[in-house]
């Protein structure tokens, strides 16, 4: 070990790399982690955490008018997009110097710069000087890819929608995943008039169907405009700063931002050469399932290996790779049953298989839905109907698959997913007794 400078150095302090330096110093190894913008990587700074906040501060739309049906005398509101932006920035700040501060009470040596690799053992900072380790790490996530269109540096990404000055009159938003639906339903519930553009007639690929149906339905009769086979062509700047965006298929759309979320490209600009560090067919750090790149002392885990773009994935990836290689307990990923949510008004969530998967895996699957108005939508005279889906296997009766939108969909599927992770059966459902009146109850009645 003396050899090197430090035993292990991590190349971005995100989701993947905090949690790895962290528990990798806890197993007793010298370590240092460079970042070349906040800590806290893209979950804290502008992604889960700020969108979760903005999610909050939208659906207080509905809350308000829907309070008056229970009685309260709520006078005509206006929403103030600065004050919510500047709350949660510091909120954003608050949490990145946490984040911080775990890395110093783990003495992990924190380098503000931008890393890259120079050899199997070695990493040239920004200022020029070069770290020598026995084990590097990159965890540098992934970042927004941009269609190459005239006009492109006009539009916005998900990291600037987080810092706008003023909230859009029209916004335009390129892409139909989760991302994409997202700010659509932030910027519509804050007032804005939105307009989703999607190359195809699909909204979220991989979630189940009838979810994703149901979400397009009721975000269409909301008021978001949704324009099919449009893929996006060019952006135009106006005389007076207004922006016209030129779609396949459809009239050019007026606007005042445009908002890119068409997809995460994985950061691997690194000198990786250097070290005959691989990529795959999509452009990712190829890794084995010890998280180990083509290089023997070089691992990657997180959005740059694209596995599963999630923070909790990262999380795990970072803890098992510091655990295998650090504590002496090796052990892996299982990426079966991991849940994820869209954070759309109301919100979708889901695990395991969704019915089509199911079908091609196993031919005929037995499938359960509730489709019901919380009665909380009922009193409020809110038409909006939620939609439980759990999918069975034909024989043993195991559940394979949960899947639902409506209210609070995120916070019970969580508790659902640990159900679906253990291999419980429909049976094991129909067993529990509902808690009433819930939401969640239908769950157990099912039939
Ligand atoms: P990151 O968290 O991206 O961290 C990488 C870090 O490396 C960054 O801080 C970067 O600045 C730094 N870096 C890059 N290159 C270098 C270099 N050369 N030198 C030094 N530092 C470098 N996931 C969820 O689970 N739930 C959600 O609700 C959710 N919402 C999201 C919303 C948005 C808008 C976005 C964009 C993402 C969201 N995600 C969500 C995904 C989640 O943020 C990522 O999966 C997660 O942050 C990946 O962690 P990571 O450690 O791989 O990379």
């Amino acid at each position: 070990m003396a050899d090197y400078d430090v035993d292990l150095f991590v190349i971005g302090a995100g989701s993947g790399g905090v949690r790895a330096s962290r528990i990798a110093a806890g197993h007793g190894a010298k370590v240092a982690i460079a970042e070349e913008y906040r800590v806290g990587g893209t979950c804290v700074i502008r992604g889960c955490v700020p969108k979760k906040l903005l999610v909050y501060g939208a659906h207080f739309a509905e809350d308000l008018a829907d309070a008056r049906r229970f009685g309260w005398k709520v006078p005509d509101c206006e929403f103030d997009w600065k004050t919510l932006r500047d709350n949660v920035l510091a909120e954003v700040s608050r949490v990145s110097s946490i984040y911080g501060e775990t890395l110093a009470n783990n003495k992990v040596e924190l380098i503000q710069e931008r890393a890259i690799v120079a050899g199997p053992h070695a990493v040239k900072l920004a200022s020029g000087r070069t770290v020598t380790a026995k084990y590097i790490l990159i965890a540098t996530g992934a970042k927004p890819d941009i269609p190459d269109i005239p006009g492109k540096t006009y539009g916005i990404t998900s990291n600037e929608a987080f810092h706008l000055d003023e909230l859009p009159k029209r916004i335009v938003i390129a892409g139909a995943g989760y991302i994409a639906n997202e700010f659509a339903g932030i910027f519509h519930e804050f007032g804005s008039q939105v307009t989703l553009i999607n190359r195809t007639d699909v909204i979220l690929r991989g979630y189940d169907e009838q979810i994703r149906d149901r979400l397009l339905q009721i975000s269409s009769g909301k008021g978001i405009d949704f324009k099919f086979h449009a893929e996006i062509q060019k952006i135009e700047k106006k005389e007076d700063g207004s922006l016209l965006v030129h779609v396949a298929n459809h009239d050019p759309l007026p606007c005042d931002v445009v908002m890119f979320a068409t997809g995460r490209r994985p950061l691997t600009d690194l000198g990786l050469e250097t070290a005959d560090v691989a990529l795959n067919d999509k452009g990712a750090i190829k890794v084995d399932d010890d998280n180990k790149s083509t290089c023997d002392s070089i691992y990657a885990v997180g959005d740059v290996t694209d596995r599963i773009q999630l923070t909790p994935v990262a999380i795990r990836e970072g803890q098992a790779f510091a655990d295998t290689i650090f504590g002496n307990k090796p052990h892996r990923v299982d990426y079966d049953n991991v849940p994820s949510a869209v954070f759309s008004h109301p919100p979708m969530a889901g695990v395991g298989l969704t019915e089509s998967r199911a079908r091609k895996k196993y031919g005929s699957v037995k499938v359960f839905t509730s489709d019901f108005r919380a009665m909380k939508n009922v009193l409020a005279g809110r038409n909006e109907r939620a939609l439980y889906k759990m999918v069975v296997h034909p024989d043993t009766d195991v559940v394979l698959g949960l899947h639902m939108i409506g209210p609070d969909a995120p916070e019970i599927l969580q508790a659902a997913a640990i159900a679906v992770k253990a291999g419980l059966t429909k049976q094991a459902f129909d067993d529990t007794i509902a808690l009433h009146p819930t939401m969640a109850e239908e769950l157990v009645l099912m039939r």
